[in-house]
């Protein structure tokens, strides 16, 4: 269909009702449409609707074969041995992507900071603290991988340097001074390959969309998550989370407030469509 139908309240509402019937909903893809405008309303290709057709019935992993790293929770920067600087990331939003690559058959590697939220035992973890370990870690698994997600929440900055013994109690203010923290994502974006699929995440309070839309592209990324802080039921430490994923070529996708897990499945479907995107592709 063309645009216009696809995106007018009525279709929205009737897909809407489908969903909340249970049915799985094959959204359109992106492209040149019968009337020659451009956009949202392209039937997706035989293969992808055959790939989600086998995922649903017939148990089919979409991401079988396929090698995932995901980074996630907080990083804790330390000022000296029992202080850090850290953030209020539980890390449950990175998870739940990693199980259900996991689950999807894919060969997962979390690279994960610090935080108690129980991680499955099919995935492998990395422990890590700092942005610096985590970067490390991420940055030679990201080598072989086909698919990374950075959801972690990296610090930006760090102390200059950790003072060996407590610091003690002196004068009324206390001044530390930070240097600033490798950028994970930006480096991945760097070294990306033209097969690789990168997603970030971004957490904005203001110019939200216009934010998400500059990070995409200044870390070349292919994918970026906006989550919203605007709903209370949405971010740090919940089960439930309120998404809009912007893509280099398609307009941005609001997704409803849903459970992490629910996100987590949709971010997967989309990934494994565009894996079969760039199979067609030749490079
Ligand atoms: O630039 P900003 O920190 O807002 O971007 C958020 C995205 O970048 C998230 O995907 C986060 O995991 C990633 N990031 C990173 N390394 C950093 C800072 C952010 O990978 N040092």
């Amino acid at each position: 269909m063309d645009e216009d139908m696809w995106l007018h309240p009525a279709t929205q509402r009737n897909l809407g009702v489908l969903r909340g019937f249970g049915n799985l909903i094959l959204e359109v893809a992106m492209g040149e449409l019968a009337s020659g405008l451009f956009g949202p309303g392209r039937m997706l290709e035989p293969e992808q609707i055959l790939a989600a057709i086998e995922a649903k019935l017939l148990g089919k992993q979409l991401l079988a074969g396929k090698k995932v790293l995901v980074t996630a929770g907080p990083t804790y920067e330390s000022i000296d041995p029992v202080r850090f600087i850290g953030n209020h990331s539980s890390g449950k939003m990175g998870i739940a992507i990693a199980k259900a690559c996991s689950d999807a058959g894919a060969d997962v590697t979390l690279v994960l900071g610090p935080t108690a939220v129980q991680v499955p035992p099919s995935v492998m973890v990395v422990r890590v603290q700092s942005a610096q370990e985590m970067y490390d870690a991420a940055i030679s698994a990201f080598a072989t991988c086909h698919l990374a997600v950075m959801a972690a929440a990296v610090a930006d900055y760090r102390p200059a340097s950790v003072a060996q013994e407590k610091i003690k109690k002196a004068g009324e203010t206390l001044t530390l001074h930070l240097v600033k923290t490798p950028d994970i994502l930006k480096a991945c974006g760097v070294f990306k390959k033209a097969d690789q699929i990168l997603m970030g995440f971004a957490l904005e309070t203001n110019n939200e969309a216009e934010n998400a839309l500059k990070k995409l592209h200044e870390k070349n990324a292919d994918f970026i998550v906006l989550n919203s802080l605007a709903n209370a039921d949405a971010g740090f430490g919940t089960d439930t989370n309120k998404v809009t994923i912007f893509g280099k070529s398609e307009p941005p996708t609001d997704l409803p407030l849903m459970q992490k897990a629910a996100v987590a499945e949709h971010l997967v479907q989309m990934v494994a469509r565009r894996f079969i995107d760039l199979k067609n592709v030749q490079f």
